[in-house]
C-alpha cells in the first residue's frame, strides 16, 4: 500500500486528491491523507447565503472557455447546477474623471476587432483610436525577451490603453500591475497572435472567424446555481473523512530515505510521495531544509492580496443602478476601490427580484494596507466612493467583507523561466509534487488541472498510474 500526502485543501489540493480517490476506487493499491490548515475545505473559495441572497467570498465564476472546472463538476454530478452569466447583460464600464464610460461593441479584452464602435466611444482620445487603426498594419514579430503586459499593450496601442484597459483588466484577475506582470506568462495568445500576424486586431478577428463558423461562441462565465462552495461540498463528500486533517497545519516536512515525513500538530506521519498544494510562499517555507534552492525560488514567486466586499440593497437601488455587470477603476483616478461587479445582472439568480447585490474589490498590490483596516472603515470607503461614482446614497440592507491575505499568485515578468527552474529542481527531489495557482494559471479551472496533474504525476513515477483499471491518466508536467 502505497501513502500520499496532500499539504492544502483549497480546490488544487481536493482536485488531486480527487484523482487519487477515484484511482483508489477503482482498485489502486494508495492511500492518501489531506492536511488543511483552516477548519474548513475549499481555500479562497467560499460561498454564504446571506437573505436568499448568494454571497461569494473569493471567486465568483469561472472562465467558460478553460473546461477543467465545469468537466470536474459533472464528474461530481453537478451538472444540472451549472449555470452561465447572463451575457445579455454584459456591459462593462471604466471610470475615468470620474465618470462611468462603457466598454464599447466590439473590444475582446482590450483589442479592437470593429473600429465603428471604437470610433464614436468617448473612453478613448483621438490619439488611442488613430493607435488602433495604426495597430492593424503590425507586421509579425518575436521579440527574444519576456516583456510586462504594459510594455506589449503600449507597443501595439500606447499608454491610455494600458491605463484605461489593461491595468484595470488584470488587477481584476490578479489584483496586480501591468507594468510588472509578464505578457508570455499573462496573455500567451496574445503573444502567439503578434507572432503569426502582427496585429492582435487582425489576429483576433481571424480567430473570431474561426469560432462563428464553428458555430461555438458560448456564455463567458460559468458558475454554480448556488455558489462556487456547492463544488467544494461535493467533493468533500467523495473522501472518507479518515483521509482528510482538518485545523492540522503542517509545519515541518523532512526528506528521508524512501519518502517524506510530515510533523503537524505535534504528531509525525511517513508517506511514500508529497503533493503541495498550498501558495508557493507557504510551500517554500515547509521545503526550507528539505530543498532549500527549490525552496528560495518558491520564495521568488510574488503574491498580493486583496479584499472583497459584497452589500445587499433593496428594489429602488436596483432600479437605479446601470445596466450591465459592473465597472472597473483605472489606477490614475486614485480610488481605492478597483471594480465593483452588479452581481444581480451578471448572475440574475444570485439575488431575489427586489435586491440588488453589489460586489466591490480592494487591495491589490498597489494597497496592501487596506488589509489591516477595521471592516467597519473598509465598508465607509467603499460606501463613500460607490457614493461618488453611482450616486449611491442608500444603506446596505447587509454587508460581508472577506480579507484574503497573500493568496493571488503574481506571474511576473520572467515567470516562465522561473518555472522552468523549479521543475528542473522539483524533478530532482523524489516523490514530490506542486500544486496551485503559483505555476501555470491563477483560475479555478487552472487550479483544478494543476492539481489532476500533480497527482497524475505522481501516480506514474510511484508505477500506479495503470494500476486502476478503466482509469488513464496523462502523465502530464506539473
Ligand atoms: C478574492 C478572489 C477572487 C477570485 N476570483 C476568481 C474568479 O472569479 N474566477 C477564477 O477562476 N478564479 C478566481 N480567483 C482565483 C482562484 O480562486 C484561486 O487561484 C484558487 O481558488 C486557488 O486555489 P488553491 O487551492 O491553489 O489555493 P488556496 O485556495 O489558497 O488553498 C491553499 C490551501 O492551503 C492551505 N495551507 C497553506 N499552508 C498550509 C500548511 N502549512 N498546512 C496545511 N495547509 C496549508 C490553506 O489554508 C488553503 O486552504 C480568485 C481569487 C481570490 C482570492
Amino acid at each position: 500500500m502505497k501513502r500520499i500526502a496532500i499539504i492544502g485543501g483549497g480546490i488544487s489540493g481536493l482536485s488531486a486528491a480527487f484523482t487519487l480517490e477515484q484511482h483508489r476506487r477503482a482498485g489502486a493499491p494508495l492511500e492518501y491523507v489531506m492536511y488543511e490548515s483552516t477548519s474548513r475545505l475549499g481555500g479562497v473559495i467560499s460561498t454564504e447565503q446571506v437573505e436568499k441572497c448568494v454571497v461569494e467570498a473569493g471567486p465568483d465564476s469561472f472562465l467558460t472557455e478553460k473546461p477543467w472546472a465545469a468537466d470536474l463538476c459533472r464528474e461530481l454530478g453537478l451538472g444540472d447546477e451549472l449555470v452561465v452569466s447572463n451575457d445579455a447583460e454584459r456591459k462593462t464600464y471604466i471610470l475615468v474623471k470620474g465618470r462611468l464610460l462603457p466598454i464599447p461593441d466590439g473590444l475582446i479584452f482590450m483589442v479592437p476587432t470593429r473600429m465603428l464602435p471604437v470610433v464614436f466611444s468617448r473612453l478613448f482620445s483621438p490619439i488611442t483610436k488613430l493607435r488602433m487603426v495604426r495597430e492593424w498594419l503590425c507586421q509579425p514579430q518575436r521579440p527574444s525577451k519576456d516583456e510586462s503586459v504594459a510594455e506589449f499593450v503600449e507597443r501595439h496601442y500606447g499608454t491610455e490603453l494600458v491605463d484605461r484597459l489593461a491595468d484595470p483588466l488584470l488587477s481584476g484577475v490578479y489584483g496586480g500591475e501591468a507594468s510588472q506582470l509578464s505578457v508570455r506568462a499573462v496573455l500567451p495568445r496574445f503573444v502567439q497572435m503578434e507572432a503569426s500576424h502582427g496585429s492582435l486586431g487582425r489576429a483576433m478577428v481571424a480567430a473570431r472567424r474561426k469560432t462563428v463558423a464553428n458555430n461555438s461562441s458560448r456564455p463567458l462565465f460559468t458558475s454554480l446555481k448556488s455558489g462556487m462552495q456547492q463544488m467544494v461540498d461535493a467533493l468533500a463528500a467523495r473522501f472518507s473523512p479518515s483521509f482528510i486533517r482538518l485545523a492540522t497545519p503542517v509545519s515541518q516536512l523532512g526528506s528521508e530515505e524512501n519518502g517524506w515525513m510530515i510533523s503537524a500538530s505535534g504528531a509525525r506521519d511517513y508517506f511514500d510521495s508529497l503533493i503541495i498544494a498550498t501558495p508557493a510562499h507557504a510551500a517554500a517555507k515547509l521545503l526550507l531544509s528539505a530543498a532549500p534552492e527549490l525552496s528560495n525560488k518558491l520564495r521568488s514567486i510574488q503574491y498580493s492580496s486583496s479584499v472583497t466586499l459584497t452589500m445587499g440593497y433593496d428594489s429602488r437601488v436596483r432600479s437605479s443602478l446601470p445596466p450591465g455587470f459592473g465597472f472597473l477603476v483605472p489606477r490614475s483616478e486614485s480610488n481605492r476601490l478597483l471594480a465593483a461587479t452588479f452581481v444581480h445582472n451578471k448572475f440574475p439568480q444570485r439575488a431575489p427580484e427586489d435586491r440588488a447585490l453589489i460586489r466591490c474589490f480592494l487591495g491589490g498590490s498597489r494597497d496592501e494596507e487596506i488589509l489591516q483596516l477595521p471592516e467597519d472603515e473598509i465598508i465607509r470607503i467603499a460606501r463613500q466612493e460607490l457614493r461618488e461614482i453611482l450616486g449611491l446614497d442608500a444603506e446596505p440592507l447587509f454587508a460581508r467583507i472577506y480579507k484574503w491575505k497573500a493568496a493571488m499568485a503574481q506571474y511576473t515578468v520572467g515567470h516562465l523561466d522561473r518555472l522552468e527552474r523549479i521543475d528542473r529542481l522539483r524533478q530532482q527531489i523524489p516523490g514530490l509534487a506542486l500544486a496551485g495557482n503559483a505555476y501555470r494559471g491563477i483560475g479555478v479551472p487552472d487550479c483544478v488541472r494543476s492539481g489532476t496533474q500533480a497527482a497524475e504525476q505522481l501516480l506514474s513515477t510511484m508505477g500506479l498510474a495503470g494500476s486502476a483499471p478503466g482509469l488513464s491518466t496523462a502523465g502530464t508536467k506539473p
